[in-house]
């Protein structure tokens, strides 16, 4: 759960590690920590606690005001990048373009539309993909280092032959 008054610290934190694609429909980056599963790590405290969440879950659980995320409850990606934590409802397509709540089964139909997990290819590449996704996601953060740069950010997204995870 993320309170906007009792963290506003953490948010203002979270919120200057982010940079923001200027399209309506571009990602938002979190240019912080990246761990080994290509996603990005942040880190909280709370009663005392260091807690380190992905990025996106708490883009996810930022956007609810206050509400509390529920444990059984994924951040998926609509846009397929780790690093993504726009929070984003279901478009005229049904579908949210970037970070959305879902279930683990909702995880696994996202994970098959994409071509991650569950296929031959994946089981094959294995720890390939992994890194593959971690390579993106560490051009991408560089790619954004200095602002939005679209042609950078392109390239970038096109390390690793993603569609292959
Ligand atoms: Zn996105």
């Amino acid at each position: 759960m993320v309170d906007p008054v009792r963290d506003a610290d953490e948010i203002a934190r979270f919120e200057a590690a982010v940079v923001r694609g200027p399209g309506a429909t571009d990602c938002w980056i979190f240019t912080g920590a990246i761990g080994g599963d290509g996603y990005g790590r942040f880190w909280v405290y709370r009663e005392g606690r260091r807690i380190m969440l992905r990025s996106n879950r708490y883009a996810l659980a930022l956007a609810r005001k206050g509400e509390p995320l529920e444990p059984w409850e994924r951040s998926l990606h609509g846009c397929d990048v780790p690093l993504c934590v726009r929070p984003s409802e279901a478009g005229d397509t049904g579908r949210p373009r970037h970070v959305y709540a879902g279930t683990q089964r909702d995880n696994m139909e996202q994970m098959g539309r994409s071509g991650r997990g569950g296929g031959r290819v994946a089981v094959r590449r294995g720890n390939a993909g992994l890194l593959a996704r971690k390579e993106r996601s560490v051009a991408l953060r560089e790619a954004v280092r200095h602002g939005w740069e679209a042609e950078a950010v392109a390239d970038a997204l096109a390390v690793g032959h993603p569609t292959l995870w």
